[in-house]
């Protein structure tokens, strides 16, 4: 007996080791990954503002990619959150299906359009997160998808709030301009979503982000307005449940459009929020809630507010909406389609005019190519382009006669950011036109106003040659950096 015992606690001994071996078998196992980078380490557009580490190296296969769902880096908790929300909301749909009968009764067919449209965000957003990082091509293409996705889930959000929500009053008002109004606003989302993206690196950040929160948040403003009319007039009447999911979702729409775009965990804590803690987490998380809250709230609003719906809307007034939101998503799929070609050419360089070796100006460029650095020591006409490319490039400035010459460094590699230059030299030839065009128009029509608009503009003796080349030269002034797609 004694001798049954001591051999099953040996074999238990043994198991035991086997399993602490496990998790180094198991490392063994698996195919080495290669180390995060830090920001420096990877390109400009890649970069998050504050994030300084965590970043996956471009270029590596897709199983790479796939697999580094399951490892740490900064793009970790934004796909997990996105996935998470994704399985939740088919967990949603199903247990809803338990009631509601999607098949027959075309009265819920807004409520699954917006559970597809919350399942199509979430799954988009998460492949964009995840696979973004692949190359500069991917990048933009799966973020494009992830703008599809987002302006279908605002279409989806119009549907159940014009079809459940409205009220009579409101209804009378917008009855027939509501849906292909908010069609049209999320194809525009989709589309500012997609340019403040495509020129994100030659337009200041603020600007970027003001081109992309104004649409969506006019198509959130007309989206939800017979929500916000509903919470105007907070009856007894209505279903208090009902209003209270309602609040919520407004609440926590409201918060996550304050994370998206202000960036405060990882400001107030600069490099301590590389992995977890971004305000872009805590937006998806936002987000979701505010989706959850939307969806409870439609599902009580089609149980509760029947009488009223189907009487303002006709049975094919359903299988319209439905209808409309496959326009959307093939509308805003060929707009993301058209801004994927437009970056492609540009990284082709077909139409680049950039005079750098890059699209964006951004990169290391090795020395050792005589060509690059030929087209980088264009000459400067502008004290502007002089002195933004000074501060900037790191290239030291050289003098000869009245134009400046850029020098490039000694040795090693550089990066030439141009992100805000170039919409600042582009406000510089904007300038040069306008004032070209009043001393034409001056010299045109008054000699008397001809005087004294040359007498005012133009350029005395000791003004910088960028002042007279904008007056007296026709030609527009070349610049060191230029990029007009
Ligand atoms: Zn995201």
């Amino acid at each position: 007996m004694a001798t049954i015992a001591m051999d099953r606690i040996g074999r238990l001994f043994i198991n035991l080791q086997q399993l602490r071996q496990m998790p180094l078998l198991l490392t063994q196992a698996a195919p080495s990954m290669p180390a995060n980078l830090r920001d420096t380490e990877v390109p400009r557009y890649f970069r998050e503002a504050h994030v300084h580490s965590g970043y996956r190296p471009l270029g590596q296969s897709w199983s790479y990619y796939l697999r580094s769902l399951f490892q740490r880096h900064n793009e970790t908790v934004n796909t997990w959150t996105h996935l998470l929300g994704f399985l939740g909301f088919l967990l949603a749909l199903c247990r809803l299906a338990e009631t509601v009968d999607f098949v027959g009764d075309p009265h819920a067919w807004p409520l699954l359009v917006l559970s597809v449209s919350a399942m199509g965000y979430n799954g988009c957003s998460a492949a964009a997160h995840l696979l973004g990082g692949k190359s500069e091509l991917c990048h933009y293409l799966f973020f494009f998808t992830d703008y599809i996705g987002v302006a279908q889930y605002q279409y989806g959000s119009a549907t159940v709030h014009f079809y459940y929500a409205l009220e009579e009053n409101w209804h009378a008002r917008v009855a027939g301009v509501f849906m292909p109004a908010a069609v049209l606003l999320s194809c525009l989302s989709c589309l500012g979503c997609c340019y403040g993206k495509f020129c994100s690196h030659s337009l200041p950040t603020w600007v970027r982000r003001v081109g992309q929160v104004t649409p969506s948040a006019l198509a959130y403003a007309w989206d939800t307005s017979p929500v916000f009319q509903r919470l105007w007039r907070w009856s007894a009447d209505d279903d208090e449940a009902a209003l209270c999911f309602h609040l919520g979702q407004v609440v926590f729409f409201l918060s996550s459009a304050f994370f998206f775009t202000y960036p405060l965990p990882q400001r107030w804590f600069p490099g301590r929020c590389d992995i977890v803690g971004q305000s872009h987490q805590i937006f998806h998380v936002l987000l979701n809630l505010c989706t959850l809250s939307q969806i409870r709230a439609s599902h009580l609003d089609y149980l509760g507010r029947r009488r009223l719906y189907s009487r303002l809307h006709g049975e094919g007034e359903a299988g319209l909406v439905v209808g409309l939101y496959v326009v959307t998503v093939a509308a805003c799929v060929l707009i993301a389609a058209g801004m994927v070609v437009k970056v492609k050419r540009v990284l082709d360089g077909k139409v680049q005019k950039c005079k750098f070796n890059r699209t964006d100006g951004v990169g290391p460029v090795p020395l050792s190519s005589v060509e690059q650095l030929r087209h980088r020591q264009k000459q400067v006409d502008t004290p502007l382009a002089s002195w933004i490319v000074d501060s900037r490039s790191g290239w030291t400035p050289s003098r000869s006669g009245s134009r400046t010459h850029l020098v490039p460094p000694a040795t090693g590699s550089m990066e030439v950011p141009i992100s805000s230059s170039v919409a600042l030299l582009r406000l510089e030839r904007m300038l040069n036109t306008v004032l070209h065009i009043l001393a034409s128009e001056f010299k045109k029509h008054s000699k008397r106003r001809q005087a004294i608009g040359w007498k005012f503009l133009k350029p005395s003796r000791s003004r910088s040659s960028w002042d007279r080349s904008a007056l007296s030269d026709t030609r527009e002034p070349e610049y060191l950096l230029s990029w007009d797609s």
